[in-house]
């Protein structure tokens, strides 16, 4: 039995047996873990309030070999919600983006960009829940983009020739974005302001990318949700579970 200890994040639980929880987090050195929480139902317990999701902790669990559940062993808040329980809108969109992580990341391989951004999305939008939205779609291109879902944004996938900030670009069935003259006319047209978002959000922090959005038009904002949303359900063969109100 291996001791181990990382930063992590609370995505979500639920109960087991009596007393305990199961409770799965995407961890800074490990990835997606799933893990017992032995005991933490009982009135006085060593977990307390740490395992409420979206708690960032310091956790330290036991991994036994060949065996996918975890145990924890100790967990240590870093950084709390609890201003989130009541606003029933911010904890939507944060179920949402747990749902999607755990969609996404594979167990047990740690990818330490994407527990960075997740952490920074968390963040900016607790600390500016109108900006909650454009931190949505931040969050969204860059899940995307860092489980390798997203084309590239700068060039043509088939004939490779850089773009334009001039010219429509298309999404192919395929999920790769290409020139006019090699979509053939199929496919999704992104517009010229969707096109210049999408690259902004690769170069900002969530932060300073949604206080850029709050200049960006509806239309341009509803283009976006509408682009991530069809791309999120085409990797997932289904639609997220969750889906705030945009
Ligand atoms: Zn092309």
């Amino acid at each position: 039995m291996a001791l181990f200890d990382t930063e992590a994040l609370i995505l979500r639980s639920y109960n087991l047996a009596e007393a305990d929880k199961i409770v799965v987090c995407l961890s800074r050195s490990a990835g997606l873990i799933r893990g017992v929480a032995k005991g933490c139902r009982k009135l006085r317990n060593r977990f307390g309030a740490a395992l409420e999701p979206f708690t960032v902790v310091n956790l330290t669990y036991y991994e036994k070999e060949n065996q996918e559940l975890v145990s924890f062993r100790q967990v240590e808040i870093l950084k709390s919600r609890f201003n989130l329980s009541s606003n029933e809108t911010m904890l939507t969109g944060f179920s949402y983006m747990g749902d999607l992580l755990i969609d996404f990341s594979p167990p047990h391989q740690a990818n330490d960009n994407l527990f960075r951004m997740a952490l920074a999305c968390f963040e900016a939008a607790s600390e500016t829940p109108s900006d909650l939205d454009a931190v949505l779609r931040y969050f969204e291109v860059w899940l995307l983009k860092l489980e390798g879902f997203l084309s590239d944004l700068r060039a043509c996938a088939n004939c490779h020739r850089a773009f334009s900030d001039e010219e429509a670009v298309y999404l192919v069935s395929d999920l790769s974005l290409r020139c006019m003259e090699c979509s053939n006319g199929r496919g999704r047209a992104i517009s010229k302001l969707l096109h210049a978002q999408l690259r902004t959000a690769e170069k900002l922090s969530p932060a300073k990318f949604a206080e850029g959005a709050r200049e960006v038009s509806k239309e341009t904002k509803r283009e976006m949700a509408e682009l991530t949303f069809q791309i999120i359900g085409r990797v997932l063969e289904r639609m997220p579970r969750i889906r705030p109100a945009s």
